[in-house]
């Protein structure tokens, strides 16, 4: 086994880890006081190559591997939550749906522009009846001639209503198959759709720059060639696709469990009680030692599960796994490094705050940890 980046994956982690220091970093805390998404940030990013990286240069990409693009969300979310959510949301999802089921006119018109950075997409398959348990969606898709009619709310999608996003890729029921189940298709809606409106932006307890919005369809027309690719293959699409988006959260939580190490660690060599910096006590040490330990232990998982993409083995359980268990590691990353702190840690002028508020996040989008559960026992125990 050869546990080596490649040259390329290196230089991938060393621009991301550089950009995520001196630009991203800087901004954190504002951007959790204004809440507005930094679109110069995206851009630059988009600049330097990291908004496309594992798709092929024909299509706006870097034309290199997933692990690279792994590594990069990992780097990025190191500086931001918001910024590495936004990123890892258009990347594994509506990028990665239009790149492996989308027609080559999709691929033209729609994977170019977020691959670049210009643009940037949303998912929307959530809807208020329909979290966990996505068999429930209602929002319906009507062919009248050559246009899709579409009727429906979607709720908490992430991206959309930014002023550069481009489109969310839906899902939404078209049918009645067997047994009273549903035929779901994917559908690519262009922001600026007549009948497709942003609702309410979320009020969050942290990622605040994070755009989450309601969308409302109401008889909203698009063309009939914006199915996304075999109408009959929606609940095949977006489950495949929703097993890279858990690699790339993943990827996420490694990167805050790591930002939240490396604050606890320094805070722990400077702050001084009983005459001596707190890192000389053992109890301290223990939960820096631990939170080492599980965040490597996480970062292993994510970055097998992304080479088993890479090799077109399956990754079903790996990226479930690395979900879980990078999720957790980082929220308990948060609770020892709020607690290494002492009170500061629960004042804002620390960036510990904020992380603590921002991991709870993980355990919860694409996938509660119950469900990522189940879904390994469901496999494991063939119910
Ligand atoms: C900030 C944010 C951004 C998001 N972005 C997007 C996006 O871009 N696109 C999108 O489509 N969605 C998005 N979501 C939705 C997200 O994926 C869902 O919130 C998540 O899947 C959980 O669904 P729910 O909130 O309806 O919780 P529920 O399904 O109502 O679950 C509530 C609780 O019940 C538990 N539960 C439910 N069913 C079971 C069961 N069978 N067994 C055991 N426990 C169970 C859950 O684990 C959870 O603890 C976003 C959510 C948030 C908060």
């Amino acid at each position: 086994m050869d546990f080596n980046l490649s040259t390329e994956q290196e230089m991938v982690r060393d621009l991301c880890r550089n950009f995520s220091k001196n630009e991203v970093v800087p901004i954190a805390e504002e951007l959790d006081k204004t809440g507005q998404f930094p679109y110069e940030v995206w851009k630059k990013m988009g600049s330097l190559g990291i908004c496309g990286i594992p798709f092929p240069e024909e299509y706006g990409g870097g034309g290199l591997d997933w692990l690279s693009m792994i590594i990069a969300i990992e780097e990025i979310s190191r500086g931001d939550a918001s910024i590495g959510a936004a990123l890892l949301v258009s990347v594994t999802l509506p990028m990665n749906l239009l790149y492996t089921f989308g027609i080559e006119e999709q691929k033209q018109k729609w994977l170019i522009p977020l691959a670049t950075g210009e643009k940037i997409g949303a998912f929307g398959l959530t809807e208020a009846q329909a979290g966990s348990d996505t068999s429930a969606i209602q929002t319906r898709a009507v062919l009248e001639e050559n246009e899709w009619v579409i009727n429906g709310t979607k709720q908490f999608i992430t991206n959309a209503g930014l002023k550069h996003n481009s489109l969310v890729i839906i899902a939404a029921v078209t049918g009645e198959r067997e047994k009273g189940r549903k035929k779901i298709s994917n559908f690519i809606i262009p922001t600026g759709y007549g009948g497709y409106n942003f609702g309410q932006r979320y009020k969050k307890m942290g990622r605040k720059a994070l755009e989450v919005r309601e969308l409302i369809f109401d008889d909203c027309r698009v063309p009939k060639e914006n199915i996304l690719g075999n109408p009959e293959k929606g609940i095949a699409q977006f489950l495949m696709t929703l097993q890279t988006s858990r690699i790339g959260f993943a990827a996420h939580s490694v990167g805050l469990a790591q930002s939240i190490f490396d604050v606890s660690q320094a805070y722990a060599k400077e702050r001084e009680q009983f005459g001596r910096p707190i890192s000389k006590f053992q109890a301290i040490q223990f939960k820096l030692a631990d939170m080492l330990m599980e965040i490597e232990l996480s970062r292993l998982m994510v970055y097998k599960a992304a080479w088993q993409k890479d090799q077109g083995k399956n990754y079903f359980d790996t990226s479930t796994f690395a979900k879980i268990f990078a999720s957790e590691t980082a929220k308990r990353c948060a609770d020892r490094g709020v607690q290494i702190h002492g009170g500061y840690g629960l004042m804002d002028e620390y960036p510990i705050s904020r992380y603590w508020r921002e991991v709870k996040f993980e355990e919860i989008l694409e996938g509660t940890s119950e469900i990522q559960r189940l879904n390994i026992a469901r496999r494991v125990l063939k119910l």
